[in-house]
């Protein structure tokens, strides 16, 4: 059985998630059987052993890179149109099986679950990552008409929970979206491109804060990555030096 890391826990927070721990069974948020923890061990195992974090990745993407890629550890749409994210790294592809726990979170509004799937990259991602040089953790946000229907965004409810070095301030406050009524799904590359496009903007009393700065983007979610480098584009726009991606699931390769 492999083994995690834990961390400290931060007080208040946690502290009665540790007690429920203690005193209540829960079901595991992939299998449902009931055991101590969010996930138990053999789900954890499979997202340990099989997350798209334990393969040769494109550095910029996150994508699992194929034979002829490895060289340059960039993949082929990277090497034909640079992005502008400098970094990309993901926990488990969007097929894996935390896919199901993310949508009762997202869509059923079952908030445990996203408290359970920042502790599955707390467990496993946490501590490669726990030295990285950015300034600030920032979700991707949704539009205040889509929050006010959905009730919370779920980037940043992962995002919150997630450990990383004292040195990164996350703020969900600093970058914004405007509302389209226009849906990406369905949509093909490159109308998914064109329909970001002018999607975020920089609070402006907050611009100067991000001067020279590494940033660190969390989705829940990267299929093509438009979002991502739209966001990326407007950070650098507004003088971020360097835009690196956090991304819960990944779609192996753009739909
Ligand atoms: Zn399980
Ligand atoms: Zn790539």
């Amino acid at each position: 059985m492999a083994q995690y890391t834990q961390r400290p826990m931060r007080f208040p927070e946690n502290i009665f998630q540790t007690i429920f721990e203690q005193l209540l069974p829960t079901g595991c948020i992939v299998c449902q059987k009931f055991q101590k923890y969010s996930i138990c061990n053999y789900c954890l195992d499979i997202v340990s052993n099989e997350g798209i974090f334990n393969y040769q990745s494109c550095d910029q993407c996150g994508l699992a890179l194929r034979p002829e890629e490895m060289a340059l550890q960039c993949c082929a749409s990277c090497q034909l149109s640079n992005p502008y994210f400098d970094e990309t790294y993901c926990l488990d592809r969007y097929t894996g099986i935390l896919q199901v726990p993310l949508h009762e979170f997202k869509y059923q509004k079952r908030i445990a679950f996203g408290c359970a799937l920042s502790d599955v990259w707390n467990k496993l991602l946490s501590w490669q990552l726990k030295d990285i040089d950015a300034s600030y953790l920032l979700p991707v946000p949704l539009s205040t008409q889509k929050l006010a229907q959905r009730g919370f965004n779920q980037s940043w409810e992962i995002a919150k929970r997630i450990h990383c070095g004292r040195h990164i301030q996350k703020s969900p406050y600093m970058l914004w979206r405007h509302h389209y009524s226009e849906h990406q799904a369905g949509s093909n590359l490159e109308n998914r491109y064109l329909s970001t496009r002018g999607m975020f903007y920089v609070q402006p009393k907050h611009i100067e804060q991000l001067q020279n700065k590494t940033v660190i983007v969390f989705d829940d979610v990267m299929t093509s990555g438009a979002t991502l480098n739209e966001i990326a584009r407007i950070l650098k726009d507004n003088g971020v030096s360097r835009v690196i991606n956090w991304v819960l699931l990944r779609a192996v390769r753009p739909i």
